[in-house]
């Protein structure tokens, strides 16, 4: 018990920090798409660059939408739990994921037809997945793959009773990365704890992940074998979903098709 009030004594400062940090990080992107809007006004047409700055735009506007999140995370305001599609989700994500993964790394994402929806902060789990692609990227820093698979187990029906369970609902990703040793793999979502160094790892990526599903009543399953690769099994219970009463979960992105 000691330990615990600990652990959420650390976490509250932290969050302080993240807190302070975002705040100033949004002011900053506050600054930079005014003044990318006041230069695109003044530019005489010219539509090269004038998509240029639109590109810069949409990033700025990305970035502040992400510290807006994390501001949200760092108050802790409760979470706020909703139906979620978790294909439609990914979908909606993976742009950005890809942005954080740079080039070498390939994104292949499958999911298994009729996935039951789940309950979950969206947000919450926008950022637990970039959280885990930014740890793929670490782990394979000559490039490799990132695969996405989200799955659904038959409804168990409980031991000795006829009585049947919730589905099953499962977000895994995994990479090809370096992995992780036994005494690592045990210790990966501690708070706090890293391998990466002062200054790259926070050592909260995959706490903050194993917080999230532990209060939307999922579980975080880790495997991972040293030089082969890791893969991170986010466990959830399917919630039953009323016809049309999905969240729109999807996050906005760009349309960089022309
Ligand atoms: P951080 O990324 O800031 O170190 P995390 O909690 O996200 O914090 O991860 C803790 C540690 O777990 C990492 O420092 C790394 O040693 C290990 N780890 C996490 N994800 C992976 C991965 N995909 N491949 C190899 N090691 C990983």
């Amino acid at each position: 018990a000691h330990e615990e009030l600990l652990q959420s004594r650390k976490m509250e400062a932290l969050g302080q920090l993240a807190g302070g940090i975002a705040h100033d990080f949004n002011n900053l992107l506050m600054a930079i798409s005014g003044s990318l809007e006041l230069l695109q006004r003044r530019l005489p047409d010219n539509p090269q660059i004038a998509s240029l700055i639109d590109n810069a735009l949409q990033g700025a506007q990305r970035g502040s939408a992400l510290t807006g999140r994390l501001l949200a995370f760092a108050r802790r305001q409760p979470l706020e739990p909703q139906l979620v599609d978790l294909p439609c989700l990914v979908k909606g994500l993976r742009d950005l994921m890809q942005l954080s993964l740079g080039r070498d790394i390939r994104i292949e994402l499958s999911a298994q037809p009729a996935v039951p929806p789940v309950m979950v902060d969206a947000a919450q789990l926008e950022l637990a997945l970039l959280n885990i692609a930014t740890n793929a990227r670490d782990a394979m820093p000559d490039g490799g793959l990132l695969g996405i698979r989200i799955s659904h187990e038959e409804a168990p029906s409980a031991h000795g009773t006829d009585r049947m369970l919730a589905p099953r609902v499962c977000l895994a990703i995994s990479d090809t990365g370096e992995g992780m040793d036994e005494e690592t793999l045990a210790r990966a979502a501690d708070p706090f704890f890293t391998t990466k160094g002062p200054g790259k790892g926070t050592g909260l990526g995959l706490s903050v992940v194993h917080g999230l599903l532990e209060e939307s009543g999922g579980r975080l399953v880790l495997k991972s074998t040293k030089g082969e690769g890791t893969t991170v099994e986010m466990w959830f219970t399917a919630a039953s979903a009323p016809q049309g009463q999905l969240a729109d979960t999807s996050v906005q992105t760009s349309d960089k098709g022309t």
